[in-house]
């Protein structure tokens, strides 16, 4: 029997200038089309580097970091997710075990259901739709004040850990976490980050989808399954890569 046919990949090394540290990576890359949410595991990789340089460079301030695992007070806001990511979560969810999926799913709906009676959906997606920043803060706010967790949440810590949205990973606190629950947004300071991937991959994820916004609230994913999962461009991942290294460089 012969051996299946590999499709030939590529090897790029780069080395960029990210706040006070040299950040170098060096990634595999087939020579096929591919879509961006193909490329997922890689903006994660460079997403929780830029972490790490925004962490060291708050300690060397003076600061600490006051996220624990087991404390997901932060994780009953509106979280935002690139279409892409939204496509990947879909797919995560399906994949899991038919109790486990029924499990989440009831969550999602029960939280969709929370917001329509409150009137805060109609208000999200207007937000949205509009790419308004004051609107989206206005919003996040009534969100969070529904304290509605999010699905993944499990025992206050995050279950989907290895798949969490590139929203979830750059939002670090470093004021008391006792402000964490509060609804007041001015008394939580949260980590400041050299550079910002997620606003790259949702103008990426926008420029490759004909239709909408390239984010969407996590909450409603589900809901969005359709329009995820279609205009699905797909470019070669040489392209997507360079994109991603001239938005990282020049924003
Ligand atoms: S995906 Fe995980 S980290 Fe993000 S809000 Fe949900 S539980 Fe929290």
């Amino acid at each position: 029997m012969s051996e299946p046919e590999q499709s030939p990949t590529e090897s790029i090394s780069a080395e960029l200038r990210i706040g006070s540290e040299n950040l170098r990576f060096s990634v595999e890359i087939t020579n096929e089309p591919v879509h961006i949410h193909d490329l997922l595991p890689f903006f994660q990789r460079i997403t929780d580097k830029v972490v790490e340089i925004g962490v060291k460079e708050a300690e060397q301030q003076g600061k600490c970091i006051s996220c624990k695992k087991g404390c997901g007070a932060c994780c009953s806001q509106l979280v935002p997710v690139s279409r892409a990511e939204g496509y990947k979560l879909l797919n995560l969810i399906e994949s899991m075990p038919a109790e486990r999926q029924q499990v989440i799913r009831k969550r999602f709906a029960q939280n969709i259901k929370a917001l329509k009676d409150a009137g805060v959906l109609q208000l999200m997606e207007q937000a949205v739709s509009n790419n308004d920043r004051m609107q989206l803060r206005e919003v996040g706010i009534n969100y969070f004040r529904l304290n509605l967790p999010c699905p993944f949440l499990e025992d206050q810590s995050c279950s989907i850990h290895q798949d969490r949205p590139l929203s979830c990973r750059e939002f670090l606190v470093t004021s008391d976490p006792v402000h964490c629950a509060d609804t007041n947004p001015e008394t939580v300071e949260s980590l400041s980050l050299p550079k910002r991937i997620t606003p790259i991959i949702y103008r990426m994820s926008r420029d490759l989808n004909e239709a909408g916004r390239g984010y969407l609230p996590l909450i409603q994913i589900l809901e969005s399954a359709e329009a995820l999962s279609s205009n699905q461009a797909s470019e070669p991942a040489i392209d997507l890569i360079k994109q991603f290294l001239q938005n990282l460089t020049h924003n």
